[in-house]
């Protein structure tokens, strides 16, 4: 029989060598890619804008990405990244719940977690990136993160790029990106200060760079301190000089104006603003003054970086100036007469980190089409952690740390006259520590008897370049001291690693839980404890019969709550019960004991 040819086999397709680069912004968000020649191309939207403002409006069926002025569009959502509902309550943000693991936010489609509101932006740059090269497909990207962005806030992070369907290759650190575009990292090696001024917030970090690797020794920063500011400042200049007093939606319309006046400062020495029928006229000089406090406190927080990092301004090579707000003039020259020489200025401030990721994705798809090829950062690839009371893991080295680096910390101990402790080491993302990999463990002994809480343990992990770990503990009063060697990765092949990975992402909710549990659970012990202690040193009742009767049915109550394995939720409310009697009887007691000393006894057998 004869064959007949009938097509050509087809050509295999060429693996894909694309990637992105995505800064994921607090106000504006934007992408990039290497192209082929390796050039770092902006992605662009249809109307030619690389600069996506960091805002989305969820409508009943439909999902608006990048108009500030949407109906209740939600705008710099990346402050609630990985938080508890706990630490942002606070914020001016339209909550509609704060009583589960995340905080939520109402929309016109029901709420919404912080995590999807930046899946939606994740997934209008990556539609961009297949728009520009509707012949390829994307090997993945890589995203900017903070600096100081912990290990909850990196994750939501990757679960919002899991939602939007955006292979993550990687997260790496906004200043890291920033200075690596910046063409640091190839052979020398330098400290540098990334001064990042965005549009809500001031980040400062300093880097260390060594033979290529990116070390973070310090960040400091103000979470409301930003571009923003400084239009606030200059509307409350115009709203006092033309004597207004304008309702909220007026003023945020002078605030958009005030923040053309200010772009426009960067350009030229003076600008007008009309309002209504009325023009006024800004000049340098107002603007100067409007930064004055902002500055100065930019100034004092990069100090404090400086001095966290250990270092001077003398050991810092170069001061890199990222964010749009580097622009203002008065903020380079104040930061020139700081530093005693002008800082960076001549990459383009809005597309440097996102500039910095697309060369860090290139690189990491194995490319090396760019200048940029010869650096590789190396990080950790699971967080390396301590088991805490109640077999809770503490993360002190997070996931994805560029090592080599050093984490330090303090702890305490938990029962009176502890005279040693056991340090247990692990490996994972789990919270709890039998979740985790063991690497080892090693015990400090010979604390000298103190109440607890007294000691201080600082605790030091120090990660080489090649992964290895060494631990050491020193109890600061007595200088007692143990030290032991680790390493971690070994006979991790990247198979367990994503195994490890994969099980944390879907104990994600059930690990939350257990970890607040045993949060809980440890505050209630301690809370017992202590009154307990009290009691015992008490010669003389301080409550009446029915007072302490009570006291001690909440107590038992509490007790009760742990045994019988209570959720959370009635653990807090025992313990809730308890807490207004226990500082009824603190009270009770202290009153006494004033009385006491008015009365000429010796305060002495009143303390503890
Ligand atoms: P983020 O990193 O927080 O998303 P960006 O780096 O995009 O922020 O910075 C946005 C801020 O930069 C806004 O407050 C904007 O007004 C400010 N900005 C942009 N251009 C200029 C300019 N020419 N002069 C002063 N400020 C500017
Ligand atoms: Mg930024």
């Amino acid at each position: 029989m004869s064959l007949y040819k009938i097509a050509e086999p087809k050509q295999s397709k060429q693996e894909s060598t694309l990637t992105v680069g995505i800064d994921l912004g607090t106000t504006h968000s934007l992408a990039a890619v290497v192209d082929a020649s390796g050039t770092c191309q902006f992605l662009k939207d249809e109307q030619g804008e690389v600069l996506l403002p960091s805002a989305v409006a969820f409508l009943d069926g439909e999902v608006i990405v990048g108009d500030r002025l949407a109906k209740n569009a939600l705008i710099s959502t990346k402050r609630l990244m990985g938080q508890a509902p706990d630490a942002v309550a606070h914020l001016p943000f339209p909550f509609a719940s704060l009583d589960g693991a995340t905080p939520t936010l109402s929309t016109g489609d029901g709420p919404k977690t912080p995590i999807e509101v930046a899946s939606e932006i994740l997934k209008a740059l990556w539609a961009r990136a297949q728009k520009a090269y509707p012949n390829e497909t994307f090997k993945g990207a890589v995203i900017t993160v903070p600096a100081y962005f912990d290990e909850a806030a990196r994750k939501a992070t990757a679960d919002a790029a899991r939602l939007a369907q955006v292979p993550v290759m990687r997260l790496i650190n906004e200043p890291t990106a920033a200075a690596y575009a910046y063409g640091y990292g190839q052979d020398q090696s330098s400290n540098l200060l990334v001064f990042d001024f965005g549009g809500g917030t001031f980040d400062v970090s300093i880097l260390a760079l060594e033979k290529g690797v990116f070390r973070v020794l310090s960040t400091a920063g103000d979470l409301q301190c930003g571009g923003d500011n400084v239009d606030e400042y200059l509307a409350n200049i115009i709203v006092h000089n033309l004597g207004l007093s304008p309702d909220y939606a007026e003023y945020k319309n002078i605030c958009e104006k005030a923040k053309l006046a200010k772009e426009a400062l960067s350009q030229a020495s003076s600008t007008y603003i009309q309002i209504g029928k009325k023009t006024i006229e800004i000049d340098e000089s107002v603007l100067f003054k409007a930064i004055e406090p902002l500055s100065n406190k930019m100034i004092a927080l990069c100090e404090q970086a400086l001095n966290d990092a250990g270092l001077s301004k003398a050991d810092i090579t170069n001061i890199l100036m990222v964010g749009g707000s580097t622009r203002l003039k008065a903020i380079q020259q104040n930061i020139e007469t700081w530093f005693g020489k002008a800082p960076k200025t001549d990459c383009n401030p809005d597309t440097i980190v996102a500039r910095g990721a697309a060369y860090q994705a290139d690189r990491l798809a194995g490319n090396k089409r760019h200048s940029h090829s010869d650096l590789l950062v190396d990080v950790t690839p699971l967080s390396i952690g301590l088991e805490m009371m109640g077999g809770v893991n503490e993360k002190i080295i997070p996931r994805n740390t560029p090592v080599p680096t050093r984490v330090v910390q303090r702890f305490t101990t938990y029962q009176d006259g502890q005279t040693g402790l056991i340090l247990h080491i692990v490996q994972g993302e789990r919270e709890m520590v039998n979740d985790c990999l063991s690497l080892g463990r090693c015990e400090l002994t010979g604390i000298p008897s103190m109440p607890a809480g007294k000691a201080e343990v600082e605790v030091v992990f120090t990660m080489d370049a090649d992964g290895l770990l060494t631990v050491s503990a020193t109890e600061v009063h007595s200088n007692v001291a143990v030290s032991i060697e680790l390493k971690p990765s070994y006979g991790l092949d990247d198979e367990t690693i994503l195994a490890m990975l994969e099980s944390s992402l879907s104990h994600a909710d059930d690990d939350i839980r257990v970890k607040q549990r045993q949060m809980k659970i440890v505050e209630a012990q301690q809370l017992l404890q202590t009154i307990e202690n009290t009691l015992s040193t008490d010669e003389e009742s301080f409550l009446s019969e029915d007072e302490f009767t009570k006291l001690e049915s909440a107590m038992l109550n509490v007790a009760k709550s742990i045994e019988d394995g209570a959720s959370t939720v009635e653990l807090s409310n025992a313990m809730k019960a308890l807490e207004p009697l226990a500082s009824h009887y603190i009270d009770c007691r202290l009153q006494a004991g004033l009385q006491k000393v008015l009365s000429g006894q010796s305060i002495d057998k009143l303390r503890d």
